[in-house]
């Protein structure tokens, strides 16, 4: 598939992404650029990614037709069920493949970095699997906040390392690890968790998750007699979930995608993780893109009650998407975003992540025509969030 959404040779989505990384880095970087896509199709790589996502993952994930939030909403609504995987979310997806790329470099040693734990434990997990080491970067105060995911991390044998600079949170942790990758440049791997980060990350994330997309042509080809929805809708952090559930309708532009931002307390509140509204063009984690910054290019720390979508920018794909109009960006708060998974829960006895019920909240902001086909990428369960749940229930 080749089209102007794809990544042109220098690694840009029109003006944004590229690799902006300090010169020691460049080898690294390079020697990825140079292998991902000759590995990710040989056939021996298509055959262990295929196999390990079926019976390891649990793919393919169902796309369930919700009956009752149909009928509520005027659509006929279905759920493309990730938080079926093992892991519970989309991110494993994303994990294996780059872990199997890894492999195939030659790597013994994998780094990452992770804000609210669920990448930390995707990584850990697919470590576990391969028998690799495994060092996760974690802010310090993030370690505090997610104690069960740093549990889990250690339980699956990998070492947290806690990023003690700054405000001690996930840029902080990113730092680090790029500091570490910088010393370990034979034997390490850096695995990124979202479609961010320098070129070829952002274009490697989006066609491992891809298989999101392709699954969901095939399963509403069978269950509708078309391959091709209405609307597509996917909540947005740094954009891995939405770009697999985009990517093989990106040239089909008669369906519609909506990417969803965390609103936190509002948009224009000061606690929000809104990026297309509120963010300028800059370099975030390597790529230029949009981000939220101040008057001086610093990054400011953004706000969302859901871990998952707490992130200062959004991928180089999206600012494309945006820019050029191609996917509609909305936003959704955290109190929005908490009634639709109590709705959710209670219709549909699904209990969502609070990540996948921004992308469920927009549901009432649209007007659907009759009979209209919409796909919501449901990300992830929601047990991790239980507490959070039971906290604001009313
Ligand atoms: C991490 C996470 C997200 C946000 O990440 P993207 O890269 O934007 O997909 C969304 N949903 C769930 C369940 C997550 O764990």
């Amino acid at each position: 598939m080749k089209s102007k959404f794809q990544v042109d040779k220098n690694g840009y989505y029109g003006q944004f992404g590229g690799a902006f990384i300090p010169e020691l880095l460049y080898p690294n970087v390079k020697e990825l650029e140079d292998n991902y896509l000759k590995i990710m199709e040989s056939e021996e790589f298509q055959k262990e990614f295929k196999y390990l996502l079926k019976d390891y993952v649990g793919r393919p994930t169902p796309l369930y037709l919700a009956k009752r939030l149909s009928e509520k909403y005027g659509a006929h609504i279905y759920l493309k069920r990730e938080d079926l995987n093992h892991t519970g979310a989309h991110k494993v997806n994303n994990t294996i493949g780059q872990i199997l790329i890894a492999k195939h470099l030659g790597k013994k040693r994998i780094i990452a970095e992770t804000g609210a734990g669920q990448h930390g434990v995707a990584t850990a997990t697919v470590c576990a699997l391969m028998n690799l080491e495994c060092v996760v970067f974690m802010g310090e105060v993030d370690i505090k906040r997610q104690a069960p995911n740093v549990a889990r991390m250690k339980m699956l044998g990998a070492k947290v390392v806690p990023a003690i600079s700054g405000s001690k949170t996930l840029k902080d942790a990113t730092n680090e690890a790029i500091r570490d990758w910088i010393g370990n440049p034979e034997d390490t791997y850096y695995l990124i968790g979202s479609v961010v980060g320098p070129h070829p990350y952002p274009d490697m994330v989006a066609r491992l998750q891809s298989v999101i997309s392709k699954e969901i042509r095939a399963q509403l080809l069978e269950q509708t007699g078309q391959e091709k929805p209405d609307s597509v809708i996917a909540c947005v952090g740094g954009g891995s979930n939405a770009a697999g559930a985009f990517y093989h309708f990106l040239d089909d532009e008669d369906v519609e995608l909506i990417a969803v931002e965390a609103a936190g307390l509002g948009v224009y509140s000061g606690e929000s993780a809104a990026t297309s509204v509120l963010g300028e063009v800059g370099v975030l984690h390597g790529s230029k893109t949009i981000l939220m910054q101040d008057e001086y290019g610093q990054v400011i720390e953004p706000y969302s009650l859901s871990a998952g979508l707490d992130y200062p920018g959004i991928g180089p794909l999206h600012a494309f998407l945006n820019e050029s109009k191609r996917a509609v960006f909305m936003n959704a708060t955290d109190q929005e975003a908490l009634d639709a998974a109590y709705e959710l829960t209670r219709i549909e006895g699904i209990i969502p992540a609070l990540e996948s019920a921004h992308a469920l909240a927009v549901l009432p902001k649209l007007d659907f025509k009759k009979n209209q086909v919409v796909v919501v990428n449901l990300s992830g369960r929601g047990d991790k969030d239980l507490e959070t749940y039971i906290k604001n229930l009313k």
